[in-house]
């Protein structure tokens, strides 16, 4: 029955959209097989692929296939819609197949579509299964100027690290990541893992299989911006498809959703204009996680923080970056204290942190830093961090407390020494005629701390006598003349021996005036 229905034609692309999560484009297609019976019934691939790769006839079923979406493709070029590229899927029994280049390329040519208007899909499982062949079929296609791309990736046991010797030039992370179960959120770091390690080796990630907003969200956070899933839309006839994606004027991406998600800055997001900003900030930053393990790590970090904290990317590399342990004890828990903070409020948190070795050098480092949180997933909370080098001020104002402690005890000796010859002191400021009495002086003679348009007050308070006199002795003062003089001062009119030295400033006018009174009695 199925190899009737592939003579008479029964096998047709349905197409499923891929969008940039971001800005919301349409960026790509897949397209998938799918037996329309006669009488309209649709038959999904698990009923027919095997049985078409167990008897050898999957080539013809995927000619077919790739045939028919070229003509797909060209026609809704010829209508005038700007599509992207689509991509179709190549069976591993397909890869050794000596005709296959030259089969795509007279598809290609015949339908007048350029090369890269089809990408390829190859397994990952195919890779492992025949690591060296599977490298020569994709080299090969590749010098023909195909787009491949990594089809399930993560499924198969390829480690990581095979990704920057396969030829590919984009990863299709599997769906299965995005487990419905994901309470160890092993999911998700492995997910981070991933696009992380891709990124940095400039490929691009799809993430398949997306089905929710919340999935779509996080993978956002992660810097995974390209998405195929039915949360936006199952893979539909080339009709439906023209229908929803390709007629509508300005499709947009909030037709699936509310756009309030969007308010959240993308820091994950390697090639948008916030990581320009991100990484020309003027302050160090970086976009921090704590996973259930209680482990606090940097996913990103801008040029500034590295240069802050005295660390080159290879340096940081190397760290082990569980961030808690680069502060002393009490940090480690104001830091806690302060994610704990910016999760419950959603506002910003903030916090000083002592680090006694952030370099691995013995470099101090005093660091105030602000927290916002930016995404949460179960298991896994995303900060963004801003850190400001406070490690001078610190040590300044710690100089400054000891240089204010010397000044108080010697101040203490000046005191007591004044105490023991029964001195009266006071500073006088020419220019605003302000008088700062010292200790004694409010002690013994109840003046205030500060005496304004001296010497009236003091006068009227019968400290000084009243009389021409005194305030003459004032006039000379405030024309720069140093003061000896012996009066009677007090209500009881002692005899005191009163004093003024004179300073000027830089233009060599009187400023102030430092004045002692010391009784006579003392003398003798
Ligand atoms: P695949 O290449 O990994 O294709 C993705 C599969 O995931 C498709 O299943 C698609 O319908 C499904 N899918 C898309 N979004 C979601 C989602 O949000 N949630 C879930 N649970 N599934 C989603 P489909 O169309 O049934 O195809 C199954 C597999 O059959 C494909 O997996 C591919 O390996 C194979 N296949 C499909 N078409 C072709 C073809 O033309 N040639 C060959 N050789 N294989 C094909
Ligand atoms: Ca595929
Ligand atoms: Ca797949």
């Amino acid at each position: 029955m199925k190899l009737q229905a592939l003579r008479e034609g029964q096998f047709v692309p349905f197409f499923q959209p891929q969008f940039n999560y971001v800005t919301g484009a349409l960026t790509g297609i897949e397209a998938l097989a799918r037996w329309v019976k006669q009488d309209g019934t649709v038959v999904y691939p698990k009923e027919f692929i095997s049985y078409f790769e167990d008897n050898g006839l999957i080539y013809d079923l995927d000619k077919c296939i790739w045939e028919k979406t070229c003509i797909q493709l060209a026609n809704w070029r010829s209508k005038g819609y700007a599509i992207p590229s689509v991509s179709v899927n190549v069976s591993r029994r397909d890869l050794y197949n000596d005709e296959l280049p030259g089969f795509l390329c007279s598809i290609l040519d015949k339908y007048g579509l350029d090369v890269t208007s089809l990408h390829l899909e190859v397994t990952e499982s195919a890779y492992t299964e025949n690591t060296t062949q599977f490298l020569k079929a994709l080299e090969l296609l590749k010098a023909h100027g195909f787009i491949m791309e990594m089809d399930d990736f993560g499924s198969g046991y390829s480690s990581l690290c095979a990704l920057k010797d396969m030829p590919v030039d984009v990863i299709k992370l599997d769906g299965d990541f995005l487990s419905k179960d994901d309470s160890s959120s092993r999911c998700g770091k492995i997910i981070t893992a991933v696009v992380y390690m891709a990124h940095s080796i400039d490929m691009p990630v799809i993430a398949e299989g997306v089905e929710t907003k919340e999935e779509a969200d996080f993978l956002k956070t992660v810097g995974c911006r390209f998405m195929q899933g039915y949360y936006f839309s199952k893979p539909v006839s080339a009709k439906d498809f023209e229908e929803t994606f390709l007629s509508k004027v300005g499709f947009e991406m909030n037709d699936f959703h509310d756009a309030e998600r969007h308010d959240r800055i993308d820091f994950f997001d390697l090639n948008s204009q916030n990581t320009l900003i991100f990484n020309s900030f003027v302050g160090g930053a970086a976009i921090i996680t704590r996973g259930q393990n209680g482990k606090v790590r940097a996913v990103r970090l801008n040029d500034m923080f590295l240069k802050l904290v005295g660390l080159s990317r290879e340096d940081w590399a190397c760290r082990d970056q569980n961030l808690l342990e680069w502060f002393d004890g009490p940090s480690a828990a104001l830091f806690s204290n302060a994610l704990d903070s910016a999760i419950v409020t959603g506002e910003e948190a903030s916090c000083i942190t002592f680090s006694p070795d952030v370099d691995g050098r013995g470099r101090e480092f005093w660091s105030h830093n602000r927290l916002r949180l930016i995404a949460q997933k179960v298991g896994l909370d995303v900060f963004y961090l801003n850190i400001e080098d406070i490690t001078e001020r610190v040590r300044l104002s710690r100089r400054n407390q000891n240089l204010l402690k010397a000044i108080e005890e010697r101040e203490d000796i000046f005191m007591n020494a004044a105490e023991q010859v029964n001195m009266f002191f006071w500073k006088y400021d020419i220019k605003t005629k302000d008088m700062y009495p010292c200790s004694r002086c409010q002690k013994y003679l109840d003046l205030p701390k500060l005496v304004r348009n001296y010497p009236k007050p003091a006068i009227d308070m019968c400290i000084f006598p009243e009389g021409e006199h005194y305030i003459d002795i004032m006039k000379r003062v405030d024309n720069g003349e140093d003061i000896d003089e012996v009066m009677p001062l007090t209500s009881e009119r002692v005899p005191f021996r009163v004093r003024y030295t004179v300073r000027r400033d830089a233009d060599g006018n009187p400023s102030v005036a430092y004045a002692t009174a010391l009784p006579i009695d003392d003398f003798s």
